[in-house]
C-alpha cells in the first residue's frame, strides 16, 4: 500500500470582507447565482469542536491536543446565527441543517432550535430544519431537541461492526451507543431519520450489505457517501474511493433495488428503493440513497450556501475562502466599518450569491490533484458537509 501523506497546512483559510453594495439588494426570495442556481439550503456549522476523531475527517495527527480551535467570544451566538438565518430565509432559503464539528457539543443547542425553529418563510411556512450529528450524545438530548422544534435529523454511522467502528471513530467509541441515540431519536419522532455511511474502500466496504440489511424496513433510510476530498488534512486517495455504482451492485446482488425519482430539485441522493417478491418497490421496505460526489458531478442545482462556526460564508464545499459576516453583524473597527442593517446585509449576501460560480465538483478531473477551487481547502470538520 502506498504510504499516506499527509500535507502541513494552515488549516484556516483566508477570509474575504464582504461586499456592502452602494444600492440596496432587498430580499425577493428568487435570489440567483452567476449560474441561474436558486439558494435554497442553509448549512449551520456550529462549532470546530468533535469528540470523534474519524480519519477521513479529522485525523488525530492533526487534531490532537496542540490544535487550536476557536475561542467561545469569535462563535457566532444563536442571536447572531438566528439573525443571519432570518434574512438568508428571507432570500429564499427553506431548509437549514445544523452541523459541526459536532454541533451536539455546542452547549444548549436546542436554545438555538428553538429561535430557528420559530422562523417562517414568506408564504407563512416553517423551515425544513435538521441536524447532522454523529450520534454519540443523541440518547440524551433527542428528547429536548424535539420539544425544541427539531424536525429530525441525520446520523453518521460507518459500520454495525464494534471494532470497525471503533477503528473508524479513532475514540473507541462504541457502536451500541450510537444505536441508542438512533432509537432514542425515533422514539420521540425527530423523522424520517437518515443514516449517513461514508464509504473507504478496504476500511469499511465489507460493512455495506450488513448496514443495508440491518436498515432495510427500520424506517431509517441509509445513504452511502462516497470518500471526498474535502480539506487537505485526511491525505484523500482516488483509490479509496468506492463509486457508489459499486455500492448499488454489491446491495443489488442480495436485496434487489429499484431505482426511484428524486424527491426534490438539487437533491445529493440518489434513491433506489428495496423491492418486493413483485420486483417493484415496497415502500415498507424503505430505500437507500448513494451520493456520488466524486464519480458523478451535481453542481448544477447546488443550492447550498454554508456558514461557519464564526460567521464565514462559504459558497462551496471545497470553497479556499469565505466571506465575513461576522464583521457585518459585530462592526470592523480596524476597517471604519459600523454594525450593519439588515438591510445592509440582506445587500451583502444577495450581492455574495450573485457572483456564484463555484462548480468544484464538475471541474475535480481538471484540477491539480491537491488543490481546491483556489488552491487551499477549509476541513470537513470545519464546514460540516
Ligand atoms: N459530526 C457530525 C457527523 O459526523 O455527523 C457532523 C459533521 S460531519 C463533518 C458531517 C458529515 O460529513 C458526516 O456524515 C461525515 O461522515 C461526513 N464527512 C466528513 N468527512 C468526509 C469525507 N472526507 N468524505 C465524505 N464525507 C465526509
Ligand atoms: Fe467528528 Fe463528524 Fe468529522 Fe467524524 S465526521 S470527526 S464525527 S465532525
Ligand atoms: Fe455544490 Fe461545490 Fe459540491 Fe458542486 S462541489 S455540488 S458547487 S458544494
Amino acid at each position: 500500500m502506498a504510504e499516506r501523506v499527509i500535507p502541513l497546512v494552515d488549516l484556516r483559510s483566508p477570509v474575504l470582507a464582504a461586499p456592502r453594495p452602494l444600492e440596496a439588494i432587498p430580499p425577493s426570495g428568487q435570489l440567483l447565482d452567476g449560474l441561474g442556481r436558486p439558494l435554497r439550503d442553509l448549512r449551520i456549522s456550529v462549532t470546530d469542536r468533535c469528540n470523534f476523531r474519524c480519519n477521513y475527517c479529522m485525523p488525530k495527527e492533526i487534531f490532537d491536543r496542540n490544535h487550536h480551535y476557536l475561542p467561545h467570544g469569535a462563535l457566532l451566538s444563536f442571536e447572531e446565527i438566528t439573525r443571519l438565518a432570518r434574512i438568508f430565509v428571507a432570500h429564499g432559503v427553506r431548509k437549514i441543517r445544523l452541523t459541526g464539528g459536532e454541533p451536539l457539543l455546542r452547549k444548549g443547542l436546542e436554545h438555538l432550535v428553538e429561535q430557528l425553529a420559530a422562523l417562517r418563510t414568506p408564504d407563512g411556512q416553517p423551515l425544513d430544519l435538521t441536524l447532522t450529528t454523529n450520534g454519540s450524545l443523541l440518547a440524551r438530548k433527542a428528547r429536548a431537541l424535539k420539544d425544541a422544534g427539531l424536525q429530525r435529523v441525520t446520523v453518521s454511522l460507518d459500520a454495525l461492526d464494534d471494532a470497525i467502528f471503533r477503528r473508524m471513530n479513532d475514540v473507541d467509541f462504541p457502536v451500541r451507543d450510537v444505536l441508542a441515540g438512533l432509537e432514542a431519536a425515533q422514539a420521540v419522532g425527530l423523522g424520517p431519520i437518515k443514516v449517513n455511511m461514508v464509504v473507504k474502500r478496504d476500511t469499511n466496504d465489507q460493512e455495506i450489505l450488513p448496514m443495508a440489511r440491518h436498515f432495510r424496513g427500520s424506517g431509517v433510510t441509509l445513504r452511502f457517501i462516497e470518500y471526498m476530498d474535502v480539506g487537505a488534512t485526511n491525505g484523500w486517495r482516488m483509490d479509496e474511493v468506492l463509486p457508489s455504482a459499486q455500492v448499488v451492485e454489491r446491495i443489488q446482488q442480495e436485496l434487489p433495488l429499484v431505482q426511484l425519482s428524486p424527491n426534490a430539485i438539487g437533491e445529493t441522493a440518489e434513491r433506489w428503493g428495496h423491492a418486493g417478491a413483485d420486483g417493484q418497490h415496497d415502500p415498507s421496505l424503505g430505500e437507500i440513497g448513494v451520493i456520488s460526489s466524486v464519480t458523478q458531478a451535481f453542481c448544477g442545482d447546488c443550492n447550498r450556501a454554508r456558514l461557519s462556526m464564526e460567521g464565514r460564508l462559504y459558497l462551496c464545499l471545497f470553497a479556499g475562502q469565505g466571506y465575513d459576516l461576522r464583521a457585518l453583524l459585530r462592526g470592523d473597527m480596524d476597517h471604519g466599518m459600523g454594525r450593519a442593517s439588515d438591510a445592509e446585509i440582506a445587500s451583502a449576501l444577495a450581492a455574495i450569491w450573485q457572483g456564484r460560480t463555484d462548480r468544484y465538483s464538475e471541474l475535480r478531473a481538471a484540477l491539480p490533484a491537491a488543490a481546491g477551487a483556489a488552491g487551499r481547502r477549509i476541513e470537513m470538520s470545519y464546514i460540516g458537509g
